[in-house]
């Protein structure tokens, strides 16, 4: 006897007809024709039936934002900036954890069960730190947050935030951020890196940088963080988050960096939809777009989990808080368009980024918690082709959110009555 048997799933790695039987919010088995009972049974009718989507790059102090104090006129990161550093000083407690948590609601409605939200320090009151552990706290039945201690204006710019960072960690924000490209000399940069790098060496900790979110080929702060993981032992526990210069790079010099990168076990979390909103503003035409390069990431074995950056908030007026907007962005803006590639680019949104957060127990294999989503798509390309709806969103064998399938009524003479945009996966897929 089961809690929860999941009939007829298709599974993101092709398997098809597969029953997901539950027993004390854990899979229990995964087969085909399961046949004992269940308190619940819910038919997935040969749907997609996938992980959650897990967010590994985010600012949730920033999410929801939008248009406080002002809207960002310009569009621009700088301005952008501007209106974080006007807003910043104005942030409560209250208002922080409202919209988190407003923002949780809307993630949690896509199916995104976790999320690495990076926490500005930079303002030493740490109101920002102090809202989103109340937050963690808070979500946690449905949703793992974790945090990383952020200087979003430079570790080493304005005195105070060295402490202030250390102070954050002390309050259990779980990860150490840096933002070398935003020191004032590349020198500085390459000292923070060392500096944090030791920091979550001492500490047992993960590191999550914004590293070299720029244009300028030249930047080197990548190389750095990889060669300071493996000088403290931090292998596997290292992710770049946006690596943007890397676009702009010299091919000869990539042809070093990625190795460097794959010795050092370190994740690559690029940001397609911000990345491709705020990079290579300073050109005119050609224009390079600034995302970092997947592919060939992908195929040096380097593990790449996508991120949303931000949804609406002083740096981007976009966002859903659907994961595979992001995937579907990643698909063009890299042209990767093949059935392999799709399917590489929704582990991007799932398993590799569950991956540098360090998740337990989580995937589709018996013995993994019971956290799963049926999508109204057939397999992992429609998925990102369609981003469909979430018919269930399921955490630990509990449906916590559900949404009717999308089917639109025609009038027309002669043409089918109902249209199910699932009905459309190519055959060849099946
Ligand atoms: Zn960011």
């Amino acid at each position: 006897m089961f809690d929860l048997i999941i009939r007829n799933a298709t599974l993101p790695d092709g398997r098809t007809g597969q029953d997901i039987a539950v027993r004390e919010g854990t899979i229990a088995a995964v087969e085909p024709g399961i046949t004992a009972d269940a308190g619940e049974v819910i038919d997935a009718g040969g749907l997609l039936v996938t992980p959650p989507f897990v967010d590994p790059h985010f600012h949730m102090d920033a999410t929801l934002s939008l248009g406080l104090p002002r809207m960002n006129r310009s569009g621009t990161l700088l301005e952008g900036i501007a209106l974080w550093g006007e807003l910043r000083p104005t942030l409560t407690k209250e208002a922080l954890i409202d919209r988190a948590l407003r923002y949780c609601d809307l993630a949690i409605s896509k199916g995104l069960l976790a999320v690495r939200s990076h926490v500005d320090v930079s303002d030493p009151r740490l109101v920002t730190a102090e809202a989103l552990l109340e937050v963690r706290d808070l979500v946690a039945p449905y949703l793992q947050l974790q945090l990383v201690a952020f200087p979003q204006d430079g570790y080493y710019r304005e005195p105070g935030i060295t402490e202030a960072l250390t102070r954050a960690l002390d309050m259990g924000v779980e990860v150490v951020g840096g933002i070398p490209h935003f020191e004032r000399t590349m020198e500085d940069g390459a000292r923070s890196v060392e500096a944090l790098c030791r920091i979550a060496a001492d500490r047992g900790l993960r590191v999550d940088m914004h590293c070299d979110e720029t244009d300028d080929p030249l930047s080197r702060h990548v190389e750095t963080l990889a060669a300071q993981t493996v000088r403290f032992g931090l292998q596997g526990r290292v992710a770049g988050s946006h690596l943007t210069s890397m676009h702009s790079m010299d091919n000869y010099y990539v042809s070093k960096l990625l190795p460097l990168m794959a010795e050092a076990q370190m994740a690559a979390i690029p940001n397609p939809l911000i990345n491709m909103m705020l990079q290579g503003r300073h050109d005119t035409y050609p224009k390079r777009r600034g995302l970092t390069r997947i592919p060939q990431m992908l195929e040096m074995g380097i593990n790449v989990g996508l991120g949303q950056d931000c949804v609406m908030d002083p740096w981007y007026s976009m966002g859903t808080g659907d994961l595979l907007d992001v995937a579907h962005m990643a698909v063009h803006a890299t042209q990767m368009g093949s059935i392999d590639d799709k399917r590489a680019l929704f582990d991007a949104v799932t398993v590799n980024s569950a991956r540098i957060m360090g998740l337990e127990g989580y995937g589709l294999e018996s013995g993994c918690h019971a956290d799963m989503v049926i999508l109204q798509a057939t397999d992992p390309g429609e998925a990102i082709r369609l981003r469909p709806n979430r018919i269930k969103v399921i955490r630990r064998g509990k449906t916590i959110a559900e949404t009717a399938p999308e089917v639109s009524t025609l009038m027309l003479d002669g043409r089918p009555g109902k249209v199910d945009p699932a009905a459309y996966a190519p055959k060849a897929a099946q």
